[in-house]
């Protein structure tokens, strides 16, 4: 099967400064992918790319199987909501789905219009006297209307209230489940990704610190809490991603595949928002003790 992002050592640099580097990520199709990481960590460059409004500085990138925005049919199969949902301030939501459907060959216009009733907005409303929240979900509209294979969300949710979150993330899942289509989306809320994501991507300091299945990502990791130990002399299986100490105890996330036999620590499970965080603080950790990617010229 076809991943629906490919890229092999994928970079973007802006002057000195790599905003993405050395990328390598596969995602199979049918997923919807949750992309964490801090602010500024590369998360839009890495969609951008995606969608084919950057350039690769270096590496290799395929969307579908074919190169990001190569002419209208590669256009038609990926729908994009950009991170402030821009919309026409002076067009009314019928104007902009006139334009939907106008511009993509695809257009499913009842499911516009089903939308747009759904949602109550108000057809002659002018995009500029929406709300934020409001003109977020005719971008959605837009984008799902289009009918794509691929649905590209850069922090969708970050403007709307709790219910409209809820609502918003409802459709996305209907969208997935009817039609077979591939989300991607960005976010910093990990509680909303845990309803709806079943892969993660973790990207901080403009490198990719974790990308997996999340069910498999999950049964991979464990806390461990025990007496102190020093990380360094723990058996060579046990990835240690986070540790934290005080003067007598050692809590431990590690990443194994196997089970922990050693009587001496208590083992648990961990969620989603412990693996992320474990994941961005050690991407952090590790930015400092090697700053920033920035190339010195001679
Ligand atoms: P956020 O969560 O705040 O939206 P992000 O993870 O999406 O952040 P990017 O917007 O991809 O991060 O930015 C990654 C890095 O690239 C940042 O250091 C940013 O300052 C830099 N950057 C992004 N766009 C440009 C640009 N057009 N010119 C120069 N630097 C840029």
């Amino acid at each position: 099967m076809t991943a629906v992002v490919e890229t092999k050592g994928l970079g973007k640099r802006y002057g000195r400064r790599w905003a993405l580097s050395d990328c390598t990520l596969s995602i199979p199709p049918g997923r919807v992918v949750g992309l964490v990481g801090p602010n500024g960590a590369g998360k839009t460059t890495l969609l951008n790319l995606a969608i084919g409004l950057l350039a690769p500085t270096s590496g290799v990138i395929e969307v579908l199987g074919g190169h990001p925005a190569d002419g209208p049919s590669q256009l038609a199969r990926v729908g994009f909501v950009a991170q402030e949902t821009p919309t026409y301030s002076g067009l009314s939501v019928t104007d902009h789905l006139q334009m939907g459907a106008w511009l993509n060959p695809g257009w499913d216009n009842g499911l516009a219009i089903g939308r747009i009733q759904h949602l109550k907005l108000d057809p002659k409303q002018k995009a500029g006297k929406l709300s934020g929240g409001q003109r977020a979900q005719l971008a959605l509209t837009l984008a799902l209307a289009k009918r794509p294979e691929l649905l590209i969300l850069d922090e969708p949710v970050a403007g709307l209230d709790p219910l409209a979150r809820r609502e918003f993330l409802q459709v996305l899942m209907e969208a997935v489940a009817e039609h077979g289509v591939s989300v991607i989306l960005s976010s910093h809320l990990v509680a909303d990704l845990e309803r709806v994501c079943d892969y993660l991507v973790v990207l901080v300091a403009s490198r990719i610190q974790v990308a997996g299945e999340i069910e498999s990502l999950l049964a991979g990791h464990r806390r461990l809490t025990g007496p102190r130990r020093d990380p360094s002399r723990l058996p060579a299986n046990y990835r240690v991603i986070e540790a934290s100490h005080t003067d007598r105890q050692s809590s431990l996330i590690v990443a194994t595949d196997e089970r922990v036999h050693d009587p001496v620590w208590t083992v648990e499970q961990i969620g989603l928002e412990d693996l992320v965080l474990a994941y961005m603080s050690r991407g952090v950790e590790v930015e400092k003790r090697q700053p920033a990617h920035v190339e010195v010229r001679p």
